[in-house]
């Protein structure tokens, strides 16, 4: 029996779900950003302005999505050189993104904390609900998680090695929905970022998904880390739905256009693929150059994880990556074993 993984039906849509604009301190109005992204092939760009809530849904048609969301970030207090510290400072950058495209209340929202005035215009009395100070620690930043969860948004934790981030700052976090393991900003800065966390995180099990991601501020900042949706319809609560379940893969370059298990074997087909690489939660697994499909035959590794004695330390998992000629990467989530039936 044929188990997909990236869902059967359905289209691609191509997304950036990390964007700025002039709303706060983007260089491009949302319309010409909404321009720049659909002339580009993207249905869907996800408005995460710094600071506050703004949503742009008066762009969204019958070929282009506007999702709502807002940026946020809580930075350690830290002061080694005052006109040099922000350049000490270590920060979770979240993304917040609406499941209702009108939800302008997020928990993560704090008006003391709006750098540019100019972003004030688009504070409404509700968003004053969750005022909060902030700190720098895990709890608190789980606090804000678990608030904005229960009141609608999925929540990114964006570019770790950039924000000076390692496993003391992430290990605990819970509630996320997705770890960015590219940023467009930092990569084509001096900071480029990587799929460290990502990793760390699957490795103690938890389901969060790789986003490559914009952060787009102006057009050398744009169209190169995205994800493609796979949906049946380009609609706003669909696409988060499929979002929300991990109906999506992150990449710089190359597509997957088909995955999924039948007999033990996990079948990947792909465009442009230079490389295909198989990986699990242990050192099982596989590359496949010079082809764009392949499956993989996973009977060996899934006789060890059932054996009686196999007593595995983590949760059981595979992953996809797939790297194309120019070095762009495309990397699914982790689809763990007992989550698609295969333990
Ligand atoms: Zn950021
Ligand atoms: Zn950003």
């Amino acid at each position: 029996m044929r188990k997909y993984l990236l869902p059967e039906t359905g289209n691609f849509y191509k997304g950036n779900l990390h964007t700025h604009t002039n709303v706060s301190d983007g260089s491009m109005s949302p319309e010409d950003v909404k321009k720049m992204y659909k002339d580009a092939g993207y249905s869907v760009v996800a408005f995460t302005d710094h600071d506050i809530v703004a949503p742009q849904n008066h762009l969204t048609d019958d070929e282009f999505l506007a999702i709502t969301g807002m940026e946020n970030y809580i930075n350690t207090p830290i002061i080694r050189r005052k006109d040099w510290d922000f350049n000490f400072m270590q920060t979770y950058h979240l993304c917040f993104l609406a499941k209702d495209p009108d939800n302008v209340v997020c928990p993560a929202f704090a008006e003391q904390y709006v750098e540019r005035p100019h972003s004030l215009a688009y504070m409404t009395e509700e968003m004053k609900k969750y005022a909060y100070d902030r700190e720098y620690s895990q709890a608190f930043v789980n606090k804000i998680i678990k608030e904005a969860n229960e009141a609608g948004f999925l929540v990114t934790y964006n570019h770790p090695a950039w924000s000076l981030q390692n496993y003391k700052d992430y290990g605990d976090l819970e509630g996320l929905w997705g770890v960015e393991v590219y940023n467009t900003a930092g990569a084509r800065g001096f900071f480029p970022d990587n799929n460290q966390a990502f990793v760390d995180m699957i490795m103690e099990g938890k389901n969060v998904f790789p986003v490559a991601a914009d952060d787009s501020h102006t057009l050398n900042s744009a169209l190169g880390g995205h994800v493609w949706i796979k949906a049946e319809k380009l609609e706003y609560k669909t696409i988060m739905d499929a979002l929300e379940r991990g109906d999506f893969y992150a990449s710089t370059g190359p597509e997957i256009t088909e995955l999924f298990v039948e007999n033990e074997c996990l079948f990947v087909k792909t465009k442009g693929a230079e490389a295909i690489y198989l990986n699990t939660e242990c050192r099982f697994g596989s590359i496949v150059k010079g082809k764009d499909e392949v499956g993989f035959n996973l009977k060996d590794y899934l006789t060890v994880l059932r054996a009686d004695d196999c007593q595995d330390p983590f949760r059981p998992f595979v992953r996809v990556t797939v790297r194309d000629k120019d070095g762009g990467m495309a990397q699914t989530r982790a689809y763990f074993l007992d989550e698609i039936g295969l333990l």
